[in-house]
């Protein structure tokens, strides 16, 4: 028995890595239990902050296929991107009215967003969090996991609702509750910032056996352990990060053996690297397999997005109406 309906978007980035999967990915295919679950690739957030458009598409297929392979079911969960539900924009509009625009220029992630893009600050940049609240509210969802950190984002959220309702004396939109999820920050190949695409830092997850050995040996360590003779700190070393996740049964001895220099880095990671492929081993023949019909992500993107103009529209009649459109 389904206990609400829960809505979570994230930008398309293409091929997922480790950092997407143990942030996020895993969370998403646990939540189908217990919720109805509508996952977005938001296309239109991205263009806020693109240069270049020719991978857009590929990228919304590439995370479609890792999401599919790592267990969203297509068949419950809503699987689409957020363009093809062009409700989502009008939506936004009529948000805009109600939103004040110092409010959203004061918001630290705009500051930061103008300091990540000087030479980018676009209108939809601004207006960000009015399309996100569009996102979260056209369908109803009741409940979005979140970060701490994301939380006032979502804070921000609710606001837009309570204003919408109160001034339009309606019940049209559902103020959504924060469901405090851990989102576990996976550290990249530096060992010290966020694993992530942008940063080549990341370990693909539908990497080779041979790229994941590579990436794994590239992987900063210790940097008190100059020599193989040096005790190791398995606390301060990604490595052993990874090894809590991939390689649960032999993490204790390993932690031990590092502090006692009893194994060298090399070795260690070669242990890791092989851990990786095997754990990820299910999900990259998934990938291959449903990678063989190379129309199967689309159509299912397709339908979902069929689904959610449904839900979609429903919301927006109401929104309408309470704001005196025809
Ligand atoms: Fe890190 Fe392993 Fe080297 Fe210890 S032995 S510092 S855990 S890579």
């Amino acid at each position: 028995m389904k206990t609400g309906r829960v809505f979570s978007g994230a930008r398309p980035t293409g091929r997922q890595h480790l950092g997407n999967y143990l942030g996020a990915i895993k969370n998403y295919v646990a939540l189908q239990d217990d919720y109805d679950c509508l996952y977005c690739i938001v296309d239109l957030h991205a263009l806020t902050t693109l240069d270049e458009f020719e991978d857009l598409r590929q990228n919304c297929a590439e995370m479609a296929l890792d999401w599919l392979a790592a267990g969203i079911e297509p068949a419950e969960t809503i699987i689409f991107v957020q363009s093809q539900v062009p409700q989502v924009t009008e939506l936004h509009t009529i948000l805009s009215m109600f939103t004040p625009l110092g409010k959203l220029t004061d918001l630290p992630t705009f500051k930061e967003k103008v300091a990540q893009h000087p030479h980018n600050v676009n209108y939809g940049l601004v207006g960000y969090p009015v399309l996100m609240t569009a996102d979260i509210t056209l369908y109803r969802a009741g409940i979005v996991p979140v970060g701490v950190d994301q939380a006032s984002h979502l804070e921000f959220a609710r606001e837009i609702v309570r204003t919408f309702n109160y001034r339009t004396r309606s019940q049209a939109l559902i103020e959504p509750q924060m469901k405090n999820t851990e989102f576990p920050k996976v550290l990249g190949t530096d060992g010290v910032q966020k694993m992530s695409k942008s940063l080549n830092n990341d370990i693909e997850l539908a990497a080779t056996p041979e790229v994941t050995l590579q990436r794994v040996m590239s992987m900063v360590t210790d940097p008190q352990r100059a020599r193989r003779t040096d005790p190791g700190r398995p606390e301060v070393c990604n490595v052993f990060t990874l090894h809590q996740t991939f390689s649960p049964a032999e993490a204790p001895s390993i932690e031990r053996e590092c502090r006692a220099a009893g194994i060298g880095c090399v070795d260690c990671k070669k242990i890791l690297s092989q851990n990786i492929n095997a754990g990820l081993a299910p999900f990259r023949a998934r990938r291959a397999e449903l990678a063989q019909n190379s129309r199967l992500v689309w159509d299912i993107l397709d339908e979902g997005a069929r689904r959610a103009r449904v839900l979609a529209d429903a919301t927006l009649q109401d929104v309408k109406a309470a704001v005196g459109l025809p």
